[in-house]
């Protein structure tokens, strides 16, 4: 069957669109299945920490068959080599493959996805070495030179390639997964020049995967607070606006504000130094999560104070939880200083204390100067 290049492009253009990663994918794989027509398809998917590769999306395949494969990351699997070498692979002789033979691969290519820099290892590491017959090649790299035959064992040779900055730069970290396009069914071989499209399309993807993973990590660290690890005060007001939302329309399901403000902190500082006073703060931030259900949410609101949102909290639950929290703080120290410390609450409740966000924060202040004002260390509602 011809290519339909325009259909390519279309489908191609759509895959950066997106700046979430399961969509990117979920592209990608849907282009390689509407644009080729194989007999089976398979995308799986590197999991970084753990050093594996992961089925996630299949057609032609028994139900959950590809969903259930995890392989090591390891140059002696068929469906991993290609994410060492970064080269594609097809037409190969499956002898003794666990994963290639339970799957009955005889007509198949895997397609590397990922973000190649194409980044020579002799940009990298400044070798000089010319007479390498890496030296010059874009393509060629050490590891690919001299496969698992420079170090006689081949675990300790690849776990050597694998931390190597050259490997890194060049592939591991940038490989994200690989496409499996098989025709063992039908037994008709896979022409070398769909083999060409699908790694370029592979690339393409790889990189929309890569920069989608790089926008979810900006946008994790913009929610958060730095010096704590909580959510910042961005990211709450963004939760009380679509709290409140849904508040209005399910009047039945109450939301409460907590704010907590930590008790002469300034004499905390004094007495103990600024930096003893920032452990005091990420230990009180932790025991705030530690205690909260995790539907609700907690950030650092500013200094030494803190927000909490309790979703489906009516005003006498948050009163109580507000007690709860205040009693364990009063009782606790952090460990190492022994510095002891209690805290103010202000509760106000959706619905019955405000009915905007902005009101709603000026009643839990409100109530927080409540309790400074009766002299600290309790919980006040709104006045
Ligand atoms: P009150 O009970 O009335 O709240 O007394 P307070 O001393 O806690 O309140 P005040 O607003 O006078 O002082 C807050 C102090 O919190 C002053 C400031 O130096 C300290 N602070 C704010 N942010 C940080 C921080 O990130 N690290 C440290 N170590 N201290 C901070
Ligand atoms: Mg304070
Ligand atoms: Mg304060």
């Amino acid at each position: 069957m011809p290519l339909d290049t325009i259909k390519i492009l279309e489908l191609l253009a759509t895959i950066h669109e997106d700046l979430d990663t399961d969509t990117v994918e979920r592209r990608f794989f849907a282009l390689a299945a509407q644009v080729f027509d194989f007999d089976r398809l398979a995308l799986f998917f590197v999991k970084h920490q753990k050093a594996l590769l992961q089925g996630k999306l299949s057609r032609g395949f028994a139900p959950r068959e590809i969903e259930a494969i995890t392989i090591p990351l390891s140059d002696q699997f068929i469906l991993t080599l290609p994410l060492i070498t970064g080269i594609p692979l097809w037409n190969q002789i499956v002898l003794s493959d666990p994963y290639a033979g339970a799957l009955k691969l005889t007509h198949f290519a895997v397609i590397p996805v990922m973000n190649r820099k194409r980044v020579p290892c002799w940009e990298i590491t400044a070798c000089g070495q010319k007479q390498c017959p890496a030296y010059g090649n874009r393509w060629l790299r050490c590891w690919l030179i001299s496969g698992r035959k420079c170090d006689p064992d081949p675990e300790r040779m690849l776990h050597k390639c694998q931390v190597c900055p050259v490997f890194q730069e060049g592939s591991a970290e940038n490989v994200e997964g690989i496409l499996l396009v098989d025709n063992s069914l039908s037994k008709r071989p896979i022409p070398d020049h769909t083999i060409t499209v699908l790694t370029l399309i592979g690339q393409t993807a790889g990189s929309a995967v890569n920069n989608a993973k790089r926008f979810a990590q900006t946008l994790q660290v913009s929610i958060k607070d730095d010096l704590t690890g909580i959510h910042n005060r961005r990211y709450f007001n963004e939760r009380l606006t679509d709290e409140l939302e849904r508040v209005a329309r399910y009047p039945k399901e109450p939301a409460s504000l907590v704010m907590v403000d930590i008790d002469l902190f300034k004499k905390v500082n004094d007495a103990h130094g600024h930096q003893t006073g920032d452990a005091v703060l990420v230990w009180f931030a932790g025991r705030l999560a530690a205690a909260l259900r995790k539907s609700d949410t907690v950030a650092r609101y500013g200094g030494e104070e803190f927000a909490i949102l309790l979703i489906n909290t009516g005003k006498q639950m948050a009163l109580e939880v507000a007690e709860d929290l205040r009693r364990q703080i009063e009782s606790d120290s952090l460990p190492e200083a022994g510095v002891r410390i209690t805290a103010s609450f202000g509760v106000a409740t959706f619905g019955e204390d405000a009915t905007s966000v902005e009101h709603l924060v000026a009643q839990a202040d409100k109530a927080l100067y409540a309790a400074k004002a009766q002299g600290r260390n309790r919980v006040c509602q709104t006045p």
